[in-house]
């Protein structure tokens, strides 16, 4: 009987010690696994809520302004119809319903198209899309625009200033093959003289460029004439000054004649006084 007993001590405090080194060694893990846990379930969360969308507005935007000024004129005048497999076509940009729902009413005030509601710049109306209207965002199709930033020369367009940065031959030969293969898909040779004639012009206007040999620039034809206010103002101030800058010209060589005219009769007066 003692001896049972004794063996039911033992057992009961062995089973106490494993439940605390157990308890312990649960705590220890929860304690490391607390950050982690909550982050990967947050992420996962507005993952599942945002549909998580890897594609820049701000390059979608910048390649869908480039087709706009430097190719869609020229298709236009071919009468010529991308192919929806073409990547270049409307449909291959998922912001596009949203970029089409953006009212700019004022310098300082963008507005919604969805809800009406007012935002004081852009960015915040973009921000305002990717909260409340991101079930929008047509992403079945797994299409980028942005993704043809690359041959559409969109850091070009982006960043006009640091065009002097180091080319690598690795990269202008990876964009000029996207470049060359867009070309190819959307405007294919067999299909006519006009997808011909753009195919040609489409090399030439942005594929030619991607190249790190010097003097090569990208769209050799179209844009917007950009005749700013600016530079509108300069043109009339220059033209305003420069008859007073001949008038002042004209006036200070006379006063020059002037004086040494009158030197030249001042010095035979002085001379005929007696020293
Ligand atoms: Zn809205």
């Amino acid at each position: 009987m003692r001896d049972s007993k004794g063996m039911e001590k033992t057992r009961a405090i062995y089973r106490i010690s494993l439940l605390l080194i157990a308890l312990h060694l649960a705590f220890a893990a929860s304690q490391s696994d607390i950050p982690q846990d909550i982050s990967r379930d947050t992420s996962r969360n507005l993952n599942e809520e945002h549909q998580e969308v890897h594609c820049s507005r701000e390059r979608s935007r910048a390649a869908w302004k480039i087709i706009e000024e430097y190719l869609t004129p020229f298709v236009e005048k071919e009468k010529y119809q991308l192919s929806s497999r073409c990547r270049l076509h409307p449909s291959s940009d998922l912001f596009r319903d949203q970029e089409e729902h953006k009212i700019h009413v004022d310098v300082n005030e963008w507005r919604c198209g969805y809800c009406k509601k007012i935002f004081r710049a852009e960015k915040f109306l973009d921000q305002h899309f990717d909260n409340r209207h991101y079930n929008l965002l047509n992403v079945s199709h797994g299409k980028c625009l942005a993704d043809l930033c690359g041959a559409l020369h969109c850091d070009y367009v982006i960043n006009s200033q640091s065009h002097k940065s180091k080319c690598n031959p690795a990269a202008a030969a990876r964009n000029r093959h996207l470049c060359e293969d867009l070309a190819n898909k959307c405007f294919p040779v067999n299909e006519g003289p006009s997808a011909s004639r753009l195919h040609e012009f489409f090399l030439h206007q942005f594929c030619d460029a991607h190249t790190c040999s010097r003097g090569v620039k990208p769209f050799a034809r179209g844009g917007k004439k950009h005749t700013s206010v600016l530079y509108l103002a300069a043109s009339v101030l220059i033209l305003m000054f420069l008859p007073m800058f001949y008038v002042i010209v004209f006036f200070s060589q006379r006063d020059k004649k002037g004086l040494t005219q009158l030197k030249r009769v001042a010095r035979p007066g002085r001379k005929s006084k007696p020293s």
